[in-house]
């Protein structure tokens, strides 16, 4: 088991504060440890005293935290659990509420653990108001449910439920975003499966599901292909797909487009009797100042989509 890593602390000024546990602010410490023992070792959050030096008291859910003994923990040093990149900015806040008598100082970072572990915690520390040695009351919230919750929420308000590939909200938010920072080129290109009822009703709904999930698929395997890598492919309405792509010009949005349509005309959906295939009508556009903003893109766009299917479908029509 690899151990905590012990390395050495100093505040920006010792002599102001002092270094060295006076007897006094020991003993006060031990009394109040002894008088909320209990009370601080069933608190649901890690809980420390820690001096300038090092810890002086951590209470059972932060040796759960730290992955040491009560007794293994005095002596180190919070930052010897710390990950390494997080190192300054937790020493920062250690400062601040040592120099800081009242206020309580708080961060969102990451422990590493003696078995090679991670854990994300928000971090408070607040001064003792007492004279003397400064000890600081240390806090240790484990926030790594909480942030795999909030992740999940984040893929939920993203991300189409059936295709996996981004949702309506996303890729308009993200078209916000570029054209709110002024970005060159955005172009689009719109995807509509062609005959797509006929899939539906021939086959059932669950093989039209099934299309929905290998045309994503495709989508996403050209689009890796290409190399681009702020691109968004979302699935924007039934059968209708939205690529998002800044910095590309109209010719090279013309070529992925043809790309795509390519790969998913030869694609086949396997059933157990009889094999499908599937196309896709294609148009394409790249920004103009006269559309005003996104929604005048998407209408172009839409335009040149109608023409792919007037023409015939399986094409790609730039509008
Ligand atoms: P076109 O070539 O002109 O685009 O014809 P189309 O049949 O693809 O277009 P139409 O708009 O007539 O039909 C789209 C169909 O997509 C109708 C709807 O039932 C189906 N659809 C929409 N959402 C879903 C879905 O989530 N799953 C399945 N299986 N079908 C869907
Ligand atoms: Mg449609
Ligand atoms: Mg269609």
């Amino acid at each position: 088991m690899a151990q905590p890593r012990n390395r050495t602390y100093f505040l920006d000024d010792d002599e102001e504060t002092g270094f060295g546990v006076a007897e006094i602010t020991q003993k006060a410490i031990i009394d109040t440890q002894e008088r909320m023992g209990v009370m601080l070792d069933v608190m649901p959050m890690g809980f420390l005293f820690h001096t300038v030096q090092g810890i002086l008291f951590a209470n059972q859910e932060a040796c759960g935290m730290l992955q040491v003994s009560k007794t293994a923990a005095v002596g180190h040093h919070l930052l010897d659990f710390v990950a390494e990149s997080e190192f300054e900015a937790v020493r920062e806040q250690l400062d601040n509420s040592f120099y800081n008598e009242d206020s309580m100082h708080k961060l969102e970072t990451r422990l590493s653990r003696p078995d090679g572990t991670e854990v994300n915690i928000r971090l408070l520390s607040c001064r003792l108001p007492w004279q003397g040695t400064p000890v600081l009351q240390v806090l240790l919230q484990d926030v790594t449910d909480l942030k795999l919750t909030e992740q999940k929420l984040r893929r939920l308000a993203t991300i189409d439920d059936l295709t996996g590939a981004y949702n309506r909200r996303h890729v308009f938010d993200e078209a916000a975003m570029h054209l709110a920072r002024g970005d060159i080129e955005l172009s689009i290109i719109m995807l509509d499966i062609d005959h797509f009822k006929r899939i539906n009703d021939t086959y059932g709904h669950a093989v039209g599901d099934l299309a929905l999930r290998r045309m994503t698929q495709v989508c996403n395997d050209v689009l890796a292909a290409a190399g681009k890598s702020d691109e968004t492919f979302a699935r924007v309405g039934g059968e209708e797909f939205l690529v998002l792509l800044p910095a590309t010009s109209e010719a090279e949005a013309q070529r992925l487009a043809e790309d795509l349509r390519l790969a998913v005309n030869a694609t086949s959906i396997e059933l157990p009797t009889i094999s499908i295939g599937i196309t896709v009508s294609l148009g394409v556009c790249t920004y103009r100042s006269n559309d005003h903003g996104f929604d005048g893109l998407l209408s172009r766009c839409d335009v040149a989509l109608y023409r792919a299917k007037d023409a015939g479908r399986n094409c790609v029509v730039v509008g």
